[in-house]
């Protein structure tokens, strides 16, 4: 039985061709990827192409499109068996973590994938990426899928999306998970680390819930930063801090005095790591004691994109019991370790 699977182009690299007139870069008509690679045709599954009518650089990409794609999947996951999501690369880590927390108890694969060439260019890693991306969008093993998440293949790899983040503006290899293991790789051997695989945790229905609010900032700390900035910025519901390594701040009056006034005013914190490799971890130093003074949420090994994308979905979503902390802490689909 031939699977069948839902291609979404949404835009990027990896849909444009090079307009020789004007040297740029511009989008071709997805309705031809048949005719660009014609070897779609000799994989064993059934592709339904369904193209963004105006395709994005995915800079322009945001929660409106992650709920367009999200509703999608959602009026079509019964019809199809697995979902391809064709995303620029530099912000298709953002999408990949909003749609892990979109698509509740997925038993589908939804993968992600973009390239660094255009598809017309003669070097170009589109044509792996995209085709090794419908093997694993089709993998099925006993009539069950073998993915059930939301994930990334970029060169070579399969990665949980919600772990990734764009690592290369230059080199193929351009994503990283650096908190949890590669999925799968694709060597002459598709392979797949099945015990790393996400399982839905309940048996509830798939769902889709795309909650999403904007009131929600992110800030990066940096030796001599004025803290006073915070006390002026209206509507910020939670605030993610990316402070230094295990969980540091610079312990000055201000700091204590910025954060509980914050905290009083009713701000979520969220502490999260600038080193992208390993977390937090209150109390290991005295420069964190004030993150548990004043309550605020360790992020763990979460990554940024994950910890926006998931502060985003949570923030004030009527879909879940429990306060915004608790709910954070918790890993909901495998974004963080517990
Ligand atoms: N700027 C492009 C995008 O993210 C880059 C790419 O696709 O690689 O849409």
């Amino acid at each position: 039985m031939k699977r069948k699977v839902l291609l979404i182009y949404t835009g990027g690299t990896i849909g444009m061709e090079k307009d020789y007139e004007s040297g740029s870069l511009v989008p071709f008509d997805f309705s031809n990827i048949f005719k660009k690679i014609p070897e779609m045709k000799l994989i064993e599954c059934e592709v339904s192409v369904h193209p963004f009518k105006k395709p994005l650089d995915s800079s322009d990409m945001g929660p409106n499109e992650w709920k367009i794609i999200a509703n999608y999947i959602g009026k079509n996951y019964e019809k199809y068996d697995g979902f391809l999501i064709l995303h620029g690369t530099d912000t298709m880590s953002y999408t990949a973590s909003a749609l892990s927390f979109m698509l509740k108890n997925l038993r589908k694969p939804v993968i992600l994938t973009g390239s660094q060439l255009p598809i017309g260019d003669l070097r170009t890693d589109a044509k792996e990426n995209l085709l090794t991306s419908l093997y694993y969008a089709s993998l099925y093993e006993n009539d069950e899928a073998v993915i059930q998440e939301v994930a990334v293949y970029f060169e070579y790899k399969l990665l949980r999306g919600n772990r990734t983040l764009k690592y290369s503006a230059e080199y193929f290899d351009a994503y990283r998970s650096p908190n949890y293991p590669v999925l799968g790789q694709s060597g002459v051997h598709l392979k797949v680390e099945k015990d790393l695989l996400l399982r839905p945790k309940t048996d509830a229905e798939f769902t889709v819930d795309d909650h999403i609010s904007r009131d929600v900032l992110f800030w990066r700390i940096f030796p001599g930063m004025h803290l006073d900035h915070f006390s002026e910025i209206p509507n910020m519901k939670v605030l993610i801090l990316q402070v230094f390594g295990s969980g540091t701040i610079f312990n000055t009056e201000k700091t204590q005095q910025i954060l509980k006034f914050l905290r009083e005013r009713g701000t979520e914190i969220v502490v999260v790591s600038q080193c992208v490799s390993g977390g937090i971890s209150f109390g290991k130093y005295s420069n964190s004691n004030i993150f548990n003074t004043i309550g605020a949420i360790s992020g763990h090994d979460i990554t940024a994109e994950s910890a926006i994308t998931k502060a985003m979905h949570l923030l004030e979503n009527p879909n879940y019991e429990g306060s915004f902390s608790e709910n954070f802490s918790k890993s909901l689909c495998g974004e963080v370790t517990e």
